[in-house]
């Protein structure tokens, strides 16, 4: 193989989820009713860590060449998200839409993009996020790999190709782990080595002359029971805002007297281990 085909030839697809603007979720509300974000109250933004795997994606395309997609499973709403990443120098856009996708759990719409990744051709790597600004479950990429029957790298960072496989720094409980596996690949990114920025300039233009490809349920061969909520295990029982009440306590008497009453109501809450009273620790 010539190096610029080996150049030519690498793809990867990077899922990206529009989201309400993190910095304005202190305007976020519940639905009492459907028990949903009132995600129209809040202006959409591309997910941080998104753009954070859109980074990572033109980072290796700038060291091996390729081509870079992306895909994502929202509303019509969500072209301007794509044509940002098409602005950032993306190569390929594809918007999963339909009505029936309202309503999908993570399962659903594991299943939906997994469908769209394979409709979208050969592909060396997938790219999304470790968790979403909003939802937060962290599941949609591990998920996606069980589905595609791939390996799968989550919580990474520094993402490299290396010969037929792909390498990437994992955040475990303790510390980080660096992983390796076999191409093709799913990766959730929590932070890359390439710092996201602002579209070029001239980028938009040349976003808004390429085409986002739209499929719905059907073309992707997808049945309603698969897809949205139909297509979702997870029932939703109820959904609350905590309340944070704070009650202020003076404690009185001597430094030492304060001490002790302090320890015994933090023992009685169970906010620190109970021990004999005058036993060694
Ligand atoms: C019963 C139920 C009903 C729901 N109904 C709705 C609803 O009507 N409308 C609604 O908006 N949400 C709804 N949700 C939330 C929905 O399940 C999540 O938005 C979605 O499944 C992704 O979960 P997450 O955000 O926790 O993903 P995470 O796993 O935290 O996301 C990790 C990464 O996966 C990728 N990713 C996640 N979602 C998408 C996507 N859609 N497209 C492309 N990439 C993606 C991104 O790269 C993201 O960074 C519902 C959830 C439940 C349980």
């Amino acid at each position: 193989m010539t190096k610029n085909k080996g150049r030519a030839s690498w793809r990867c697809i990077v899922l990206i989820k529009p989201v309400p603007d993190p910095a304005l979720f202190g305007k976020l509300r519940l639905d009492p009713d459907t028990m949903l974000l009132r995600r129209d109250e809040v202006p959409s933004v591309l997910d941080p860590l998104d753009r954070g795997a859109i980074e990572a994606a033109l980072g290796l395309r700038r060291r091996h060449g390729g081509k870079v997609a992306v895909i994502t499973m929202a509303p019509p709403s969500a072209s301007e998200q794509l044509l940002e990443a098409l602005a950032l120098g993306c190569d390929r856009a594809f918007l999963l839409t339909d009505k029936a996708f309202a309503g999908a759990d993570t399962l659903a719409t594991a299943r939906t993009l997994a469908a769209g990744v394979r409709k979208a051709g050969r592909f060396d790597l997938v790219l999304c996020g470790a968790w979403s600004a909003d939802g937060s479950t962290a599941q949609v990429g591990p998920q996606l790999a069980e589905l595609l029957g791939l390996p799968d790298l989550v919580c990474a960072s520094g993402v490299e190709l290396r010969g037929g496989k792909v390498r990437a720094q994992c955040l475990r409980e303790r510390g980080t782990a660096l992983l390796e596996a076999s191409r093709p690949a799913v990766v959730t990114v929590h932070a890359g080595s390439d710092a996201p920025r602002l579209a070029p300039l001239g980028g938009l233009p040349a976003a808004l002359r390429s085409k986002v490809t739209v499929w719905s349920a059907r073309d992707l061969g997808l049945k309603p029971g698969q897809v949205g909520l139909a297509g979702s295990p997870t029932r939703m029982l109820n959904v609350f805002v905590p309340s944070a009440a704070r009650k202020g306590e003076l404690l009185q008497g001597t430094a030492d007297e304060v001490a002790s009453q302090l320890l015994d109501r933090l023992r009685h809450e169970r906010l620190l281990p109970t021990t004999a009273k005058g036993g060694s620790r």
